[in-house]
């Protein structure tokens, strides 16, 4: 499978788990009536009321004449007509939910305004969007995660995306190396984004309440594209880097242990780290079964894989003693001339993860899957 394709698929299903765990009040009350419709929590369906919000998101997307407007989860035209109303040459909405194609669809044709709208029918995680200047969006909150993987690393150039999100997700994407929030979400967005925070929305503002409170965030595409993104690697090879450097430390977060975040020489450390490390990374002869046929795979992860999972030490009769000692010795050094051992990496600036990586790769320490059949250099 395509990697890129494989990311989104299982940024989609990190975001599902999301949809149905994140909201509390989903468990007892999915459901809210607003007068019209019946709303569904688990859909994201929290509708902006405040016209003083909703202009004031509007004013902040700088919309100039003859855009193309990019909007997903129009729900039921709050922010729709507005952009509408504003300079754009077209406004195309991407919603799921029937009901709400129809609302909306009904309030631009009573404005007469239904020729600048085109409505998409669809998962906006599934299908292709249209090409756009500017995303303005007060979206579903449990597909925040794939949402942005795709608008960042997908092949859509746009201005700007102004999108409205959960605070907590918004100050961690918006946070710089050394900010208590900064993660893999931060770096990966800083790669080929500047982030900002625009302005804080109480959670009053929705119908119905939610149980979280939000922020306007404006994601401003770098001129580099993401496959340029980061000189002398591949972009697959980053994400695989980032996800090394930075997962005990969304683990921890997760699971919210107070724990230190470890340091680059404790998590390159790891007997599991360093076998998985060494699986992926390109080796001048084959492995041989017992059978003498050529094991291959072993330096592939499937979808769901998770490196601190693998303690499958019947791989490990795949290399000799001193080849995995000299690899870990490998790793150690790379760390050391790089100078970095005592880092954390949330604490490193993406040139500094950068310079790294490229060193590994230099000393053939991958971590992109690789395997003998398909070489990854
Ligand atoms: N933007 C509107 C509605 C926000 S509620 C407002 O501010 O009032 C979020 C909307 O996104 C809902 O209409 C919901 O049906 C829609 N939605 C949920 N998941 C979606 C998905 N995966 N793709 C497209 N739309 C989605």
């Amino acid at each position: 499978m395509n990697p890129a394709l494989r990311r989104t698929r299982r940024a989609v299903r990190l975001g599902r788990r999301l949809c149905s765990s994140s909201s509390a009040a989903a468990a007892s009350d999915p459901e809210a009536w607003d007068g019209r419709f019946r709303l569904h929590r688990p859909r994201g369906q929290h509708l902006l009321t405040n016209p003083r919000v909703l202009d004031e998101i509007v004013r902040r997307a700088g919309i100039r004449p003859g855009d193309a407007v990019l909007e997903v989860g129009p729900g039921t035209g709050n922010l729709t007509v507005r952009l509408l109303a504003s300079p754009a040459a077209t406004v195309a909405a991407v919603e799921i939910d029937r009901r709400m194609v129809d609302a909306v669809t009904a309030r631009a044709a009573d404005l007469g305004l239904a020729h600048k709208l085109t409505v998409i029918t669809g998962d906006a995680i599934d299908v292709e969007l249209p090409e756009f200047d500017v995303c303005v969006s007060n979206i579903p909150y449990c597909i925040s995660s794939p949402l942005i993987a795709k608008l960042l690393f997908g092949r859509y150039r746009f201005r700007t995306a102004t999108l409205l999100l959960q605070r907590e997700f918004a100050r961690r994407l918006a946070a710089a190396p050394g900010d208590r929030e900064y993660n893999r979400l931060a770096a990966n967005a800083r790669l080929v984004a500047d982030v900002r925070l625009l302005m804080d929305v109480s959670k009053r503002e929705f119908v119905p309440v939610p149980i979280v409170d939000s922020s306007l965030v404006e994601i401003r595409l770098k001129e580099t594209r993401p496959t340029e993104a980061a000189p002398g690697v591949s972009l697959d090879e980053w994400l695989e880097f980032l996800r090394v450097c930075f997962e005990q430390h969304q683990h921890q977060r997760q699971k919210k242990k107070t724990k230190k975040e470890k340091t680059l020489g404790t998590i390159f450390k790891q007997r599991e780290m360093v076998m998985e490390l060494l699986r992926r990374s390109p080796r001048a002869e084959g492995c041989h079964g017992k059978d003498g046929s050529v094991v291959v795979g072993l330096g592939a992860l499937d979808d769901d894989d998770d490196v601190h999972d693998h303690e499958n030490d019947d791989d490990d009769h795949c290399f000799s003693k001193e080849e995995i000692v000299a690899f870990k010795e490998r790793v150690a050094g790379t760390l050391q001339s790089a100078g970095l051992v005592d880092m954390r990496p949330s604490r490193l600036s993406n040139d500094e993860l950068l310079r790294l990586l490229r060193l590994f790769n230099k000393r053939g320490v991958r971590f992109q899957s690789c395997n003998i059949l398909s070489p990854c250099l």
